[in-house]
């Protein structure tokens, strides 16, 4: 399960799409949200868009893995595709805050690798976030004031990385995927690998 955090606009969800693109083995958890749908968006695909009441209703009957309020909306993870996933030995991509992050931490006894992206600056961040233009002057505070606070729980992640230009930034999260990969821990089918290496017969 790998767990991608940052504040709105310092790049995760770029990182994130690049990364589904390029790597066909990450599936992505589509999480369910009551904010409103912004005009790129596809429901299904970014998000699943739900009233409060459905949200409540979700989270109620325990369909979600975790959730949290986040810039006054509720975001929760749906469990059933996150344990299907799991069961089928496929790696999950969650785009997720850092109450998630913690949530997926505590409940989940499943391998979590959590990487925190940071903006180069504050400035910058408020510039991608104007740029984006898809979020109002109010909105666009509200989620500088909520950046800080994400940012201060960088201490929980297993990696950092600052994003100051995408293509850099992408090239550390992919590798930060590969060395992961190839812990030994992880690699079940090593066993039989080393196993048919030593019975090799080179006469
Ligand atoms: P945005 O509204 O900009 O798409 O997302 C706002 C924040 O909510 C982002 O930090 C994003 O990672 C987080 N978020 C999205 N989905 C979930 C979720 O299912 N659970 C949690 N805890 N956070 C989420």
């Amino acid at each position: 399960m790998l767990v991608l955090s940052s504040p709105s606009g310092a790049g995760k969800s770029t990182i994130a799409r690049n990364l589904l693109e390029k790597d066909h083995e990450l599936s992505l958890s589509v999480s369910v949200t009551t904010r409103a749908r912004r005009g790129s968006e596809i429901d299904g695909v970014h998000y699943r868009f739900v009233s409060q009441r459905e949200f409540e209703r979700l989270r109620d009957s325990d369909a979600l893995l975790e959730w949290a309020e986040v810039h006054g909306n509720s975001y929760g993870t749906p469990r059933e595709p996150v344990e299907t996933a799991m069961a089928e030995g496929r790696d999950m991509l969650f785009d997720i805050d850092w109450q998630g992050a913690l949530q997926l931490k505590e409940k989940m006894r499943a391998d979590i690798v959590s990487i925190f992206i940071l903006p180069p600056s504050m400035s910058e961040l408020k510039n991608r976030l104007k740029r984006r233009a898809e979020d109002s002057d109010e909105t666009i505070e509200r989620r500088l004031e909520n950046a800080r606070l994400e940012i201060e729980h960088w201490r929980d992640y297993d990696y950092v990385v600052v994003n100051r230009d995408l293509q850099p930034a992408f090239a550390e999260v992919k590798a930060i995927v590969t060395a992961e990969r190839l812990r030994r821990d992880r690699n079940s089918g090593l066993f039989d690998f080393v196993a048919g290496l030593l019975d090799e017969k080179t006469t």
